[in-house]
């Protein structure tokens, strides 16, 4: 009999669930709005579960294991998400074990950012057998991320391993949501990439820029607005989009150093823009990047878009055996 899985990715406006095969392919996806509160929350990810299984024209019986990637702060040891920003009201909810006994499967939990690491290490970009060590960095409203190590997951001691967003790239930097300053999600994340370039339209008035239209017409700057006008030969767009690009080759070349991966994969709405991220950051890189040996990690775009998640999670469940 084959073995299937179900991965849900609890985000903060949709949860999405799916039923995915040993090979992790999805075989069926269900999505509901998330709600808000725990109990609600949880009864929206029982229901969107559900709906999958029925959905795959297998039965409940027919899971082996249920893989949960959620946001964090979260310890995947105990199955418990500590508190969340995204899901007001959350403090130490036992997660796991709430989805475990309402589906009477097996549950396990991890961060959602970790999950799509994991994903695309078994399913998508890194799924080759010759890697064994890779970083997915996920460029959103936050900047995410996952490492595997000789094909493990890594978490650290407090599940914080792999929070590539909160490394520091400017110590005299402004101070970041979680404390720190000048973290990495302040210069490279979508939603910062599109409030720079606000900043630099304010304090040069002057300056021209075919971004100003979008202003005047009570329009916000997006990363994808920049992606488009730099495109298009906009000077302050291509200055933005280029110091984004920048910082996270800076924050590529660091990976590399820490941990000399074979692949970093990045993902996420910002890699929407395709090659014109990809060869900005790959130009960077080559200019950070030491000179006195080869650096063989290569640097590509994720392949999985936001089923990394599901796919992730529902591995994780799969190898939870050797994942621990
Ligand atoms: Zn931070």
């Amino acid at each position: 009999m084959k073995k299937n899985y179900i991965g849900i990715d609890l985000g903060g406006t949709n949860i999405k669930a799916g039923v995915v095969d040993a090979q992790g392919k999805i075989i069926s996806k269900a999505s509901v709005a998330t709600g808000s509160g725990p109990e609600q929350v949880v009864e929206r990810m029982i229901q969107a579960a559900r709906q999958a299984v029925q959905d795959s024209e297998l039965k409940m019986a027919d899971i082996e294991a249920v893989g949960i990637a959620s946001p964090g702060p979260l310890s995947s040891a105990d199955g418990v998400v500590l508190r969340s920003a995204n899901l007001p009201g959350w403090h130490d909810v036992p997660l796991r074990d709430l989805v475990s006994k309402a589906l009477k499967r097996p549950a396990f939990l991890e961060n959602d950012a970790k999950s799509a690491a994991y994903g695309e290490f078994t399913a998508g970009a890194g799924a080759d057998e010759k890697i064994a060590n890779f970083i997915l960095v996920t460029l959103g409203t936050g900047v995410g991320g996952g490492i595997i190590y000789h094909g493990r997951l890594l978490r650290g001691v407090s599940d914080s391993a792999g929070e590539i967003g909160h490394m520091i790239v400017d110590p005299d930097g402004d101070v970041c949501g979680c404390g720190q300053r000048g973290c990495l999600e302040l210069y490279a994340s979508a939603s910062r990439t599109g409030r720079y370039a606000q900043h630099l339209l304010a304090i040069a008035p002057s300056r021209a820029s075919s971004l100003r239209a979008l202003l005047a017409a009570g329009a916000t700057i997006d990363s994808r607005a920049v992606v488009e006008h730099a495109k298009m030969g906009d000077e302050l767009a291509n200055e933005v989009w280029d110091r984004a690009c920048r910082f996270l080759a800076l924050a590529c070349v660091n990976a590399a150093r820490w941990l000399d991966p074979q692949m970093l994969a990045l993902a996420g709405g910002m890699a929407a823009a395709g090659n014109f991220l990809l060869h900005r950051v790959k130009q960077h890189f080559a200019q950070l990047n030491w000179k006195m040996s080869e650096t063989k990690m290569e640097i590509v775009l994720a392949t999985l878009g936001n089923d990394a998640g599901i796919i992730g999670a529902a591995a994780l469940a799969r190898d939870s055996e050797h994942q621990r």
